[in-house]
């Protein structure tokens, strides 16, 4: 690594032609890496690195051009400090990195594969008989984000989603009805989890730790959180960190279609059955 400035002026046509593809390649590195971690904490860490890292170079250039200095050891340490930082980033992108190549792995075939295994009228009539009890629940629906990490805070499952199975395990007496159930890829990975809270200082105090679990979620992640109220009785559907209250399961329903693309495929799956068999779809689920 040297610092002295490059005269273009000095460069033969295969030398700039060169330049320029090594430029294009690093460019297209990094716009495939910052895609491959758009919307999650990852993308916040790596700014945050790359900002640290920037800093120091450009320092260390300033000084080096001020003081004409070539910093021969800082240069070695450069180099091993690269290749230690290239180690830390796929430790620290672990996740990521998994959640990336299973989505590779799947094809963008994700949607429909999970669809046609969840029951999504089940689920909401389950979610709306939890409201009509006033049982607490929180269901939190994994998206493209990972919510790696949720799961170890709880128990274990690995069960098909349905409506009883949610039902059983918001259940008061269930020893794992403390806590959010995690979905993933139409299974649900673990109950009784613990989800960080917001620290946003707006959120009302009305709001308790469950409402404020599910928000602090959703603001590290593009996962969307189903809340009932054990108070109130409440159906609430978090997003982008924003509450959305449901006036009954029909709306529950509608919200989960419009945000859940594994349930927006389950939707149309089942309009194309209905259209085909000549019935008509199946009525709204009562409000609570
Ligand atoms: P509700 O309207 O149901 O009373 P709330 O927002 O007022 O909800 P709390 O009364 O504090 O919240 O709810 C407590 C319940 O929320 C706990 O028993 C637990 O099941 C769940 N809960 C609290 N904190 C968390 C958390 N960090 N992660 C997951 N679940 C949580
Ligand atoms: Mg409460």
């Amino acid at each position: 690594m040297s610092f002295a400035m490059i005269d273009l002026g000095d460069m033969d046509g295969g030398e700039v032609l060169e330049a320029a593809i090594e430029i294009g390649l690093l460019w297209w590195f990094f716009y495939v890496v910052l895609r491959f971690l758009h919307g999650t904490r990852g993308l916040a860490i790596m700014k945050g690195v790359l900002v640290a890292i920037t800093s120091l170079v450009l320092g260390i250039i300033v000084i080096a051009q001020t003081l004409d200095l070539n910093f021969s050891r800082l240069t070695v340490a450069g180099g091993y400090l690269l290749q230690f930082m290239s180690i830390l980033l796929i430790v620290m992108f672990q996740p990521e990195l998994r959640r990336g190549f299973t989505r590779l792995a799947e094809a963008g075939g994700r949607g429909a594969r999970v669809g046609g295994a969840v029951d999504l009228d089940g689920i909401v009539q389950s979610v709306v008989a939890l409201s009509r009890d006033a049982t607490g629940a929180l269901i939190v629906f994994e998206q493209q984000t990972g919510v790696f990490g949720l799961e170890d805070t709880g128990v274990p499952l690995d069960s098909a989603l349905s409506g009883p199975l949610i039902e059983s395990v918001f259940y008061p007496k269930s020893p794992l009805h403390d806590g959010a159930v995690v979905v993933r890829d139409g299974r649900v990975v673990a109950a009784s989890c613990m989800l960080p809270l917001t620290d946003d200082p707006r959120i009302p105090r009305n709001l308790g730790s469950r409402h404020r679990a599910a928000i602090g979620v959703t603001e590290e992640s593009d996962a969307v959180v189903v809340i009932v109220s054990e108070e109130t009785g409440t159906i609430t559907v978090c997003r982008r960190g924003q509450l959305q209250v449901m006036s009954d399961g029909a709306e529950l329903r509608a919200a989960l279609v419009a945000h859940v693309p594994a349930f927006a495929s389950f939707d149309a799956a089942n309009d194309k059955d209905t259209d085909q068999a000549q019935e008509s779809t199946p009525e709204p689920v009562e409000a609570a």
